[in-house]
């Protein structure tokens, strides 16, 4: 009830212009955001990888209503690639296909893709694109195979609680694509997504064990422990290396479970976003988990 709510309220307009503008909710954001601008982002980036976890850099915007923006997200894109190359960091990026004008034509879109695609595949990098709600699922794994049949250099993400995802595997696998599984963060109907928890990891589990032996490096994201658990386990009963896979993770979350997967030896990366645009991302970290209601609330009334 409380996911659904928050998950609403994260298409609200006026309630993101209230909530980016208060100083206090700003300083909230610090949580899950690493910063507004692009230093403050690198600066978590070389953090993280001191501690020697690998980053995924995210500015943070979607659902642009003009080609300008659209064109403006792709030029912030280019530039952080030259910026991972000058300060040497262990980083690629990963960006929405709505900030990117999806929602204003395919071909439009697809062409800004391919410019940060060559761009990443210029520095020996790489491009992840998110996965949104279910309305562009089509749209996404469309247009990522078209351009992974250009480059190897993009990857995409996929949501355990799609019934399609199994079938979005084996057809992304065909293209050679990477695949960062996450479990899906949007409010999905039941036509399409399984609406249990249990439902959704059981499907995790059985998506984990198609990826990992796919012969391609995949991100296997969660902070589950026991989605991580089973992971570890099945992955050496396979005797499949550590160095075949990572975890990955968003920014303040579970940092010490970060830190103990890359203590055992695993690869771990780091999804870092940053930017203006923070509030639609901040909301649907609030519904995964509604103890993080309660710290807004505390912090809300201590000021
Ligand atoms: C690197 C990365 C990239 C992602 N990319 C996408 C994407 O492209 N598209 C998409 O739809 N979703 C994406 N997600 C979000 C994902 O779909 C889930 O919504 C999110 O990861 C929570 O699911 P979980 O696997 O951690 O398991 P859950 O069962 O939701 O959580 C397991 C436990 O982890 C902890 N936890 C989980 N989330 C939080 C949080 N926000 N704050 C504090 N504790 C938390 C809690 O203790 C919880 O009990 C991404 C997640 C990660 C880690």
């Amino acid at each position: 009830m409380l996911r659904t709510t928050l998950l609403k309220l994260s298409e609200s307009k006026g309630l993101a212009n209230w909530v980016t503008t208060n100083g206090v909710t700003r300083r909230m954001s610090h949580r899950f955001v690493a910063g507004e601008s692009l230093d403050e982002a690198i600066a978590a980036a070389r953090s993280c990888n001191d501690a020697g976890m690998a980053v995924s850099l995210d500015c943070l915007g979607e659902n642009v209503s003009t080609t300008a923006d659209a064109q403006r997200a792709r030029d912030t894109y280019l530039a952080i690639y030259d910026r991972i190359a000058k300060e040497k960091l262990n980083a690629n990026v990963s960006c929405k296909l709505t900030q990117l004008g999806l929602d204003l034509s395919v071909e439009f879109c697809e062409g800004l893709v391919m410019s940060i695609a060559e761009r990443a595949a210029a520095y020996d990098n790489f491009l992840r694109i998110d996965m949104e709600g279910s309305v562009y699922t089509q749209r996404t794994v469309e247009l990522v195979k078209r351009v992974r049949a250009q480059t190897p250099a993009v990857g995409t993400v996929i949501q355990s609680y799609l019934y399609r995802s199994e079938s979005d595997i084996h057809d992304l696998l065909s293209y050679g694509c990477r695949i960062r599984l996450c479990k899906g963060a949007y409010k999905e109907p039941p036509d399409v997504a399984f609406q249990s928890k249990a439902d959704v990891d059981n499907n995790y589990v059985s998506l984990v064990r198609l990826l990992l032996p796919s012969g391609f490096y995949h991100g296997i994201a969660t902070h589950d422990p026991r989605m991580i658990a089973e992971t570890i386990r099945w992955a050496a009963e396979k005797k499949i290396s550590k160095d075949d896979f990572e975890f990955q993770m968003l920014y303040g979350v579970r940092t010490y479970l970060q830190r103990r997967l890359v203590k055992d030896g695993y690869q771990v990366r780091i999804y870092i976003p940053f930017g203006n645009d923070w509030f639609p991302y901040f909301m649907r970290r609030l519904a995964e988990r509604p103890a993080n209601v309660g710290f807004i609330l505390r912090n809300l009334f201590r000021s």
